[in-house]
């Protein structure tokens, strides 16, 4: 009997072993493929961009260690350097219904806890949404103090202008911005807004693919709007200046926003429904109030967003948001890292820049579509 339950418990500790070694890199290598692995060709000025930026990824989900250059998945900082890329912002998912869809998800479970737990992720992180969402915000701070400079966290107008000086002496400079996917993981408590803005989260997606106490999701059962908390949330992000993010919100909520919020907005990952007709993405009308409010509008690169496999998808939606409102409304929005096969990782970013020079845009217009104008519209609108 002993000799059994000794056998037992060897078994035991090496399929546990094994479960929490191997079950996170499966989960992240099987979630975030790619259609085409490179080596990319950069045209004769890539290089000479001067700004290329991305509104959106969700790399600090997996657990991998951003300094060190991954074999799978899309973003790290290497990568990065690679790809002449200077600013990403890193977003914060923090709770996942099981069986997500576009169409209707409820809050009733999570797949997130399930995931912090095989990933080994402190106690706190397996049931506690604003625990795994403040910790990954660390963890970005933390790769920034171990990358000897390489990596920085902007959160300020001031530190983002002294970064742009910095980087054109020095093209391996790389830097990221924190942003939250759903304003659930603050437990339903305005106070706890102050914990993320001095985590430095300078943009908040009200809703991921659930309704929630401050506002209604695309995605949600009810996809009501804004909440009387809701409000009083936008006001005093508008207070911190943070920036709201229209992303995953119903429309019920994006008109609330845009009528009744006079602070900046953005859409940090998406597509258009004039070029790629569903609910995840963004009507005319929508797409033209964002305009008038000087927005920004990030373009996805999966399949979802832009009803097609390559970057020329991708650079086709570019196209219609810039005929609509302007050049200098439209931007990356990858949605890297974010449990979708892509496109591409970031090292193919050289392919986005030749599927706009064929939808006929000239190089200042790509510079601006590629990065410049994410990087003035976070300099008007970070805190100073
Ligand atoms: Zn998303």
């Amino acid at each position: 009997m002993k000799k059994i339950l000794k056998i037992a418990g060897i078994v035991l500790a090496i399929v546990a072993i094994l479960f929490f070694t191997l079950a996170p890199g499966i989960i992240d290598r099987s979630k975030n493929k790619v259609s085409i692995k490179g080596p990319f060709t950069k045209n004769s000025w890539y290089d000479s961009i001067p700004f290329i930026a991305d509104l959106h990824c969700d790399a600090l989900l997996w657990d991998r260690n951003l300094l060190k250059e991954s074999d799978h998945g899309h973003v790290d900082i290497p990568r990065m350097q690679q790809a002449n890329m200077a600013l990403q912002v890193f977003t914060v998912v923090s709770k996942v219904p099981a069986g997500i869809n576009i169409e209707q998800n409820d809050a009733s479970s999570d797949q997130i806890g399930l995931l912090s737990f095989a990933q080994l992720r402190s106690p706190s992180w397996w049931f506690g949404v604003k625990e795994r969402a403040l910790g990954q915000c660390q963890n970005l701070h933390d790769f920034a103090a171990a990358s000897k400079g390489v990596f920085r966290v902007i959160t300020t107008q001031t530190q983002l202008q002294q970064y742009y000086q910095d980087r054109a002496a020095n093209r391996q400079l790389t830097a990221g911005m924190l942003g939250l996917e759903g304003a659930h993981c603050l437990e339903n408590d305005l106070n706890n807004l102050d914990l993320f803005y001095k985590a430095g989260v300078r943009y908040i997606g009200l809703t991921h693919f659930f309704d929630n106490e401050w506002a209604g999701s695309a995605h949600g059962m009810q996809k009501g709007g804004l909440t009387a908390k809701g409000r009083q949330l936008l006001r005093k992000m508008d207070s911190l200046h943070m920036i709201v993010d229209l992303a995953h919100a119903s429309p019920q909520t994006i008109s609330d926003v845009l009528t009744e919020h006079n602070g900046p907005v953005l859409v940090s990952h998406t597509g258009v429904r004039g070029v790629c007709d569903n609910q995840r993405n963004l009507s005319d009308a929508q797409i033209d109030a964002i305009g008038r409010r000087n927005g920004l509008i990030g373009i996805g690169l999966w399949e979802t967003a832009v009803c097609g496999k390559d970057a020329t998808a991708t650079a086709k939606s570019i196209r219609y948001v810039a005929d609509r409102i302007g050049v200098d409304k439209v931007a990356l929005g990858s949605d890297w890292d974010g449990a979708f096969e892509m496109h591409f990782a970031v090292t193919g970013t050289p392919l986005i820049v030749t599927a706009l020079l064929q939808q006929g845009f000239s190089r200042p217009e790509i510079e601006q579509i590629m990065g410049g104008n994410i990087r003035a519209f976070m300099l008007r609108n970070l805190p100073k």
